[in-house]
């Protein structure tokens, strides 16, 4: 923060407990720090902007066609589809957490799953409780809870921390309806209870591709020269993955600008350890850092080898003030 100030940059503002209230509608938050430069967008309709955009421009979009196979040893590199395969130039890998599946990225993210669920419509509950001008919120434990209204009056509430990947499979645990449903309503109502009797009406899972520094990285996937990979948003990618594309298309172009020499090009800093250990290991941390969160949550300190493992969480995800 200092730093930010130093550069003339003043992107939070502290909110004491009442204002963090008044803000959120929720009584629960000991504090905030309002982002004065954040905006929301709806994911889903920018995706189908850009599709819209893409098209018009001529970009032709197969979809439904999934890349069973990248051959990558041959002179150019090949993309494999059930129902046949092209020859390209350059191929970019930006497939998320499903980017697991090359070796060169799997050491380099862990796939973890998030978790959201979506209550029906009630505009005028949001305005008894002054949540009406679309601030969305996320809290700063390490299983994050995120939330949100929409447009339509309804809010979708998430979860960090769900299920982990095993090696390069990415499955059906991570798409669809959420299994850990029950755990996310049970947060929601915790920060929302005189919301208690809105209904929940869907919930939905996805895989997170989480770093060791939560920082993405861009580079050439096995060292190729024509084989462009851009990964590890670490379930911050919605507005990173647009300048994601200015460096991918610097990459790809040849170019040499401020994009392609950006400080995210590069070897991804820290691994993973190798499987079975990361998974083990990750359940047994993410186990400690949920009986931390609900030690807390009840007023209680977490015992000391909870702390301990704890600490073996990826860097970034720590909060500074943990001893
Ligand atoms: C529940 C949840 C909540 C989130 N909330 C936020 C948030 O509040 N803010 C935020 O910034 N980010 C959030 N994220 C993270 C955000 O969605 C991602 O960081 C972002 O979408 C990454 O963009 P991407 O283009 O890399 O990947 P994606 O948008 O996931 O696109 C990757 C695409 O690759 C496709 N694909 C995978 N395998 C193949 C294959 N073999 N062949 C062809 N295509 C393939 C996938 O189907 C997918 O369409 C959330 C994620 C989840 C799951």
């Amino acid at each position: 923060m200092d730093e930010l100030d130093g550069q003339g940059v003043h992107p939070l503002v502290e909110l004491n407990p009442e204002e963090a209230a008044r803000r959120s509608g929720s009584p629960v938050h000991l504090g905030g720090a309002f982002e004065t430069t954040g905006a929301i967008v709806q994911p889903a309709l920018l995706a189908r902007g850009l599709r819209r955009v893409a098209l018009e421009r001529g970009v032709r979009i197969f979809e439904r066609s999934p890349m069973t196979q990248l051959d990558r040893g041959t002179s150019s590199p090949r993309v494999r589809t059930p129902a046949g395969s092209v020859a390209a130039g350059r191929v970019v890998v930006a497939m998320n957490a499903w980017a697991a599946r090359f070796a060169e990225v799997r050491r380099r993210i862990v796939v973890v799953g998030s978790d959201i669920v979506a209550t029906e419509r009630t505009p005028d509950r949001l305005a008894a409780i002054g949540w009406t001008d679309g601030l969305s919120i996320s809290d700063s434990r390490l299983l994050v809870h995120y939330y949100r209204t929409t447009d339509d009056g309804r809010i979708a509430f998430g979860k960090g921390g769900g299920a982990l990947g095993f090696s390069r499979w990415v499955g059906s645990r991570f798409e669809g309806e959420s299994r850990r449903r029950d755990l996310v309503e049970r947060a929601f109502r915790r920060t929302y209870p005189m919301l208690n009797d809105v209904r929940i009406t869907s919930s939905w899972t996805g895989p997170i591709d989480r770093t060791r520094t939560g920082l993405p990285f861009f580079w050439r996937l096995g060292g190729r020269p024509d084989v462009f990979v851009g990964v590890g948003y670490s379930g911050n990618g919605v507005g990173p993955s647009y300048l994601a594309g200015r460096i991918l298309a610097s990459l790809v172009l040849g170019r040499d600008d401020e994009w392609a020499r950006c400080g995210l090009v590069r070897t991804p800093a820290g691994r993973f350890p190798p499987e079975p250990f990361r998974f083990l290991g990750g359940h047994v941390v993410r186990g400690a850092i949920a009986r931390k969160e609900r030690a807390e949550d009840d007023g209680r300190r977490a015992d000391r080898l909870t702390k301990a493992l704890v600490r073996l969480a990826p860097a970034g995800l720590v909060p500074l003030d943990q001893d």
